[in-house]
């Protein structure tokens, strides 16, 4: 019976993650235990539309569906752009976790993003509720960053994240345990894939589509056309434009990080426009603490170093960007008495 006191003080309490490209749950006392994409699979008949798979079996259609059925990414550009499909996604993922662990009405904290309407926030909200929620909290997604990445954001003193999703980058200031500043650009790891996809096109013209771009993006991709160390080369197949033939090409990573060069620059841009925005005492303190990455899209290799280069300020990557945001909620649900002031209305 060891850790039965554990579990039934905690067990209830589940945290989510709803990004753009993924969506992580994580199980107090368990740990993560799903971790899959955004994406919903629909059938449109006569008018209804029925959704028919979410999250990894959603995914493998993407780009593969006949025409009455579409594979839809519901939080595309960091907006809840389909209410009805994030409903859906997230009352079959809060489901599962509820399957998985055996609960019956677990409280439930959701991270949404800072920019996120009022109206965003109140539907998380309310689905949560409706899927079966006793309480639900919600906490603005850069707040989870930060905790997640070890930031001390309950200090007089200002820290910055930057989150690179699927759909957009977000920059967030923090200081004194809120959000002093947050935007957001939609450039992240989608726009990289397209910018793939643009250079095959250009260069080779090969046809390639999304999911393969992203292959090549995790696979071979580099922020940085320097060369050091042994270099992955990556051989695509696809259809050649005007002939329509198959085709085989071989990427190596300073063709990847010359495709990357558009969205990498738009990134780096958007940190620097931050900064200069920002009173002088906190842009002061970003210079000393550095920048701090989160997210999928900050494990491109070499991400760190050319933001540092182009930007001038320290970058710091954690282990584990992906999981900055599960993990920093983590930590708000397992003191939520003492950091009850980190979490927003619905
Ligand atoms: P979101 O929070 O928007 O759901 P994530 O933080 O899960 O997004 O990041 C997803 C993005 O990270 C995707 O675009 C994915 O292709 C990208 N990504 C994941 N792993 C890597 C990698 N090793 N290199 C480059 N990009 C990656
Ligand atoms: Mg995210």
């Amino acid at each position: 019976m060891f850790g039965l006191g554990i579990k039934s003080a905690f067990s209830d309490n589940i945290a989510i993650d709803l990004g753009t490209a993924n969506t992580l749950v994580y199980v107090a006392g368990r740990g993560v235990i799903l971790n899959e994409p955004s994406v919903v699979a629909i059938r449109s008949k006569g008018g209804v539309r029925e959704v028919l798979a979410v999250g990894d079996k959603a995914k493998q259609m993407l780009g593969r569906t006949p025409e009455s059925i579409e594979t839809i990414r519901p939080l595309r550009d960091g907006v809840i752009a389909d209410f009805v499909a994030t409903e859906e996604m997230l009352r079959q993922f809060i489901g599962r976790t509820k399957s998985l662990v055996e609960f019956v009405r677990p409280r439930i904290l959701i991270c949404v993003p800072a920019g996120a309407t009022p109206v965003e926030r109140r539907a998380v909200y309310e689905t949560a509720m409706s899927a079966g929620a006793r309480k639900v909290y919600l906490v603005e997604e850069p707040v989870a960053a930060a905790i997640g990445a070890g930031l001390p954001i309950d200090e007089p003193k200002g820290s910055m994240v930057v989150d690179i999703g699927g759909g957009t980058t977000d920059v967030a200031v923090l200081s004194l345990g809120g959000v002093v500043q947050a935007s957001s650009i939609r450039c992240g790891g989608n726009a990289m894939d397209e910018a793939i996809i643009r250079y095959v096109r250009r260069r080779h013209q090969l046809l390639i589509g999304e999911s393969n771009a992203e292959r090549i993006k995790i696979e071979a991709g580099s922020a940085s056309r320097a060369v050091n160390g042994e270099a992955a080369e990556i051989v695509i197949r696809g259809r050649e434009i005007r002939e329509g033939k198959p085709k085989t090409v071989v990427l190596g990573p300073q063709d990847i990080a010359e495709a990357l060069e558009g969205p990498i620059e738009k990134i780096a841009e958007f940190i620097q426009h931050t900064i200069e925005d920002l009173p002088p005492e906190i842009s002061s303190d970003i210079c000393e603490r550095g920048i701090h990455l989160s997210g999928g899209g900050a494990k491109l290799a070499k991400l760190d170093q050319e933001l540092e280069r182009r930007i001038g300020i320290e970058i710091h990557l954690p282990g584990q960007p992906e999981q900055c945001v599960i993990a920093g909620s983590a930590a708000i649900l397992q003191s939520l008495k003492e950091r009850e002031h980190l979490l927003i209305k619905p």
